[in-house]
């Protein structure tokens, strides 16, 4: 890994949510411009050698700083060494950013509903693409569905309030759809497929998942994706393939 394909920043913030999530902020540098959706590769160096993982941006592409939600993999080298961050350290950050989870992908069909699925960490480019006005500009619904184990991780549930109130003010189609798994008193709480299988996710959402309106996003466990997909052609949903069809996805492991 060539060094110089890296700039050296410095932590300004972190903010763990449980044992094993965490959040923090780092500099962005004026060369780094990236659409929200992508992801930056940040580096960190373990006994002197530069380990490098790919992480999507949780702010917007107009935010000052740059935004990362992380996982603790347990004996993982590079996050069991990243959770012990601290505001000063230094960070590498490769200067382009890289992915194709963004918005600009879909030429047909137009934009009319969006929906964004994600599991655990894989909420990161969500949280970025609702920081950009042209977001709420495009869709008439929008509705964010995150699932996760438990309540405690249920993280960013307060900064998706805010983020309706600053970038969703006047917008009248969006929805927040938490699902809990592992809490049966949560009002949803199996996994996404059985919810799009038996509808439930449709009659909360109070939208049909439709081959001619639905853009509809997923990002987080591999598994997951897989398999929401699969519920989904089911439906006579399509992939988004050089710009045409429905469904666009992420693994995030
Ligand atoms: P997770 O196990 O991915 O669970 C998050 C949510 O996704 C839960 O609601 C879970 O439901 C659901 N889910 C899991 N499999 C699914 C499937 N096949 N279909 C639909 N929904 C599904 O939790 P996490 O906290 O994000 O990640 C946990 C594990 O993944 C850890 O062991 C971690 O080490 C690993 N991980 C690794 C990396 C990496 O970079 N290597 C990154 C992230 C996570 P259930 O409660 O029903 O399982």
């Amino acid at each position: 890994m060539s060094i110089e394909k890296f700039s050296l920043e410095k932590v300004l913030s972190v903010h763990r949510w449980t044992d094993n999530l965490f959040s923090f902020t780092m500099t962005r540098p004026a060369h780094f411009k990236f659409t929200a959706g992508q992801f930056a590769r940040i580096g960190i160096k373990v006994n002197d050698e530069l380990v490098v993982r790919a992480y999507s941006v949780v702010s917007s592409p107009f935010d000052e700083t740059l935004e990362f939600f992380s996982i603790v993999v347990p004996d993982g080298a590079f996050t069991s060494n990243l959770q012990h961050l601290q505001v000063n350290d230094e960070i590498y950050l490769e200067k382009i950013p890289y992915g194709y989870l963004t918005l600009a992908r879909y030429q047909l069909p137009l934009p009319k509903d969006l929906w964004l699925l994600g599991t655990g960490t894989g909420l990161a480019p969500f949280l970025s693409m609702l920081q950009d006005f042209e977001t709420w500009s495009k869709y008439k619904n929008i509705h964010l569905i995150y699932s996760v184990r438990t309540q405690a991780e249920l993280a960013y549930a307060e900064k998706i309030q805010e983020i309706i109130e600053t970038f969703g003010e006047g917008h009248h189609g969006f929805k927040f759809i938490p699902i809990i798994t592992r809490d049966v008193q949560a009002p949803l709480h199996d996994r996404l497929p059985v919810l799009i299988a038996n509808g439930e996710l449709e009659k909360v959402a109070d939208l049909k998942f439709d081959p001619e309106t639905s853009h509809i996003m997923l990002c987080g466990n591999p598994q997951m994706v897989e398999d929401t997909k699969e519920a989904l052609k089911a439906r006579g949903l399509t992939m988004n393939r050089r710009g045409e069809g429905n469904i666009a996805v992420e693994n995030y492991w």
